[in-house]
Parts: C-alpha cells; sequence; structure tokens
C-alpha cells in the first residue's frame, strides 16, 4: 500500500513546487521566490536551506493544501485565483514522502503549512495529525517546522508545541489597520496575536518541557507600513511573548489579486529590518534608539548601527578601554562576542591599535575606527597612512 503510495506523493511535492515558493520557510524570502525562475520541475524546487536552532539544514516545503476559503489580497492561494493548482495531500502521503526522502539523504527537517479548508481547526487538525504519524509511526526526531493557522484552540495550539520544533504564527501586519488591508477576514488581536501569547503562557505553564520556539513573519511594503511600525511590534513580541525570530517577507506582486499592479518591496528593506531586529534582539537596542526618518521608515542605503554612529559617535567617539559592554554594541563592527572578547583583553593590558581588535577577532575593525578611540588617540587606519 505505502509502496504504491510513494510515487504518487512525490510526483504530488514536485508538481506543488510552484506554489511552495510562496510560502517562505526561511530567512531569505525573496531568494525562495528566485528560485523559481530556473524550475526544473524537480523535487528540488520543494527543498530549501533554513537556518534552525542546530545550525543550516535542508527542508522539505509542503502544504497540506493548496486550496484556500480565504480572500487575503496579496496571497497566491487566495480563493477564487484559477492560475492557482490546487493539490491536497492526507497525513499519510506528507508523512511517507518525508520519511522517503529523509532516508534517501535529501532533508533533514520539514516545514509543513496549508490554506485554509473547512475552517482553521479542522486544517490545523491535519498539520497535527501528520506530525504525530512523522514522529510516532515513523519515529522521525529532526527538525519540523509547522504553521499555526489563525484561531485555533488552546489545545491544539499546545500539542503542536509538544510535536514541533518550531512553530510559526504569522501576523502578517504590524497591527489591525494594516492587517485588514492585507487580509481583511483575519482578526489581528484574537486570531494572531492571540495565538503569540497563548504560545508563551503555555512555555510558562510547562516551565519543564520540550516545546516549540515562535517566529512570525510580516508581509512588507503592499499596504503603507512602516519600518517603525514592523519593529515596534517585533520588539514587543521579543520581549513579552518569547518569539525566537521575526521574518520579513518583502511583498512580491501576485498576478490575479487585488495587489498585482504594486510595486515589489526592494530587497534591501527586507534587509535593513533584519539588521534592526537583531540590534534589538540581541545587542539590547530600543526601538526609539533605532535611526528612522520623518515617515517612520530606515534609510536604505546604511545599515541602522552605522547611520546611528554617524548621529552619535562620529563626533564624540567612544573610548574602547573605558567603554561600557552596552556602548561598545553601540560601535559598527562590534558584536557580541567582540564586545565580550574586548572586554577580558582590557583586564590583561591596552588596546592601543586597530591591529589589537584585529587579534580579538573583530573581522573588520576599520568599520569601528571612525567611532572609536584607542587608549585616547583616534585610531591610525591603514588607508589613512596613503
Ligand atoms: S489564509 Fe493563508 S493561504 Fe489562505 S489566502 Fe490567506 S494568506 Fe493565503
Amino acid at each position: 500500500m505505502l509502496v504504491q503510495m510513494l510515487p504518487d506523493t512525490l510526483t504530488k511535492l514536485v508538481q506543488m513546487s510552484d506554489a511552495t515558493q510562496f510560502e517562505p520557510a526561511g530567512d531569505q524570502p525573496q531568494q525562495e521566490r528566485r528560485h523559481a525562475l530556473y524550475q526544473s520541475h524537480s523535487l528540488d524546487e520543494c527543498i530549501t536551506h533554513v537556518s534552525t536552532p542546530k545550525g543550516k539544514r535542508k527542508i522539505l516545503k509542503a502544504m497540506v493544501t493548496t486550496a484556500c476559503q480565504m480572500n487575503c489580497h496579496y496571497c497566491p492561494f487566495r480563493a477564487g485565483r484559477s492560475k492557482m493548482k490546487r493539490l491536497t495531500f492526507t497525513p499519510d502521503e506528507l508523512a511517507s514522502g518525508l520519511d522517503t526522502l529523509q532516508q534517501a539523504g535529501k532533508v533533514e527537517g520539514m516545514f509543513l503549512s496549508s490554506g485554509i479548508i473547512k475552517g482553521s481547526v479542522t486544517t490545523q487538525d491535519k498539520i497535527i495529525d501528520t506530525a504525530e504519524i512523522v514522529r510516532k509511526r515513523y519515529n522521525y526526531k529532526g527538525y519540523l517546522h509547522l504553521k499555526v493557522m489563525p484561531g485555533i484552540e488552546y489545545d491544539q495550539l499546545y500539542r503542536l508545541m509538544q510535536l514541533a520544533d518550531r512553530i510559526s504564527v504569522n501576523l502578517e501586519g504590524p497591527n489591525q489597520e494594516r492587517l485588514d488591508a492585507l487580509a481583511p477576514k483575519k482578526d489581528f488581536k484574537r486570531e494572531l496575536l492571540g495565538m503569540l501569547q497563548w504560545a508563551e503562557a503555555i512555555r510558562r505553564e510547562h516551565p519543564y518541557q520540550k516545546l516549540a520556539g515562535t517566529v512570525t513573519q510580516f508581509v512588507v511594503g503592499a499596504v503603507g507600513d512602516t519600518d517603525q511600525e514592523l519593529l515596534l511590534m517585533s520588539n514587543q513580541l521579543y520581549h513579552k511573548a518569547g518569539l525566537t525570530r521575526a521574518y520579513y517577507s518583502g511583498f512580491h506582486p501576485i498576478e490575479q489579486t487585488p495587489f498585482e499592479n504594486l510595486a515589489p518591496t526592494d530587497p534591501l528593506r527586507e534587509h535593513r529590518l533584519y539588521q534592526a531586529s537583531f540590534l534589538l534582539r540581541d545587542y539590547g537596542w530600543k526601538v526609539e534608539d533605532l535611526p528612522f526618518l520623518s515617515d517612520g521608515n530606515m534609510q536604505l542605503d546604511m545599515d541602522p548601527k552605522r547611520a546611528w554612529a554617524e548621529m552619535h559617535l562620529r563626533s564624540a567617539p567612544i573610548e574602547i578601554m573605558q567603554a561600557s559592554r552596552e556602548q561598545l554594541l553601540r560601535v559598527p563592527g562590534i558584536g557580541p562576542v567582540a564586545a565580550d572578547a574586548i572586554l577580558g583583553a582590557r583586564r590583561q593590558g591596552r588596546i592601543t591599535e586597530l591591529s589589537h581588535l584585529q587579534k580579538l577577532h573583530i573581522r573588520a575593525p576599520e568599520q569601528a575606527a571612525p567611532y572609536i578611540l584607542l587608549d585616547g588617540r583616534k585610531p591610525v587606519r591603514q588607508m589613512d597612512l596613503f
């Protein structure tokens, strides 16, 4: 029975590869879409490399169904769009497909999403059933990233968190107003933000259980959303809902949708949002520290840390021998590892030259040079010598 089913499953997965490019599983959604330009109609198109808590992994991207009863304005799976081929898998098919590919060494995990058919709760049950089979029948211990449907039940969310390594609740917009413009049938607070808050409550209720981390994704640039709005919400989720990571997916117009004539988002905006998001999550920055322009967006031609340093450190450089860890993390080119290395080295002796920073494994001390003092003096840069 299983052997007869497998070729169909793999053929269907290949047929679904066109569709899964629109369901980004990693941190470079535009990259995943670009693969579509070179379609070979092979299984490789359903496989993508993503960063997981255990490093980069080859992941199978699959969907329970590419049909959907909803009408989100930007989405290729929206109801009534004839250009989307509709395919549906059973949980058995998906689980056996993953097992086959995993045994063949083709993948090391799965990202499973779905359009919504017969409501969120019924659709979510299909994702949960698939994961149950994968974990129990196939005894699969590898990476599973499962999508949370909007407005599911508390017990479903808890079960998902037990089965998965990562779950995603995609907010899409940073607030109800932006979400209304993107996905008019979704309720921001109850169906989306509420899921992220429940996930954190579940983690607190079960502190000794291994439970999935939570991520979210925003669709950037279609409905006037600003960087400030997106980063405010990301920061709130990092600090209050235990979010592991916010993903920013630059809008890309899809034919036969209400947004087909809108301009695509510059990929550089995604990149700048990630840089700012890491400053909030890993560097102790506050949203108000970020260098927003008057329209609430960041400049594209300079990374946010350097833009801040240009405004604040150019005329008041930081003394490396005395700066606190927090101050060191404000300097371009100095991250958490470098800041700790500097603090350690300072106890051993004086840091007086850029070459000393290089010895501390700071890859590009030149980047830091305009914003620091070394033992009271501006550092002499290699290029300054010529
Ligand atoms: S619910 Fe999801 S799959 Fe369905 S139209 Fe909206 S974004 Fe697309």
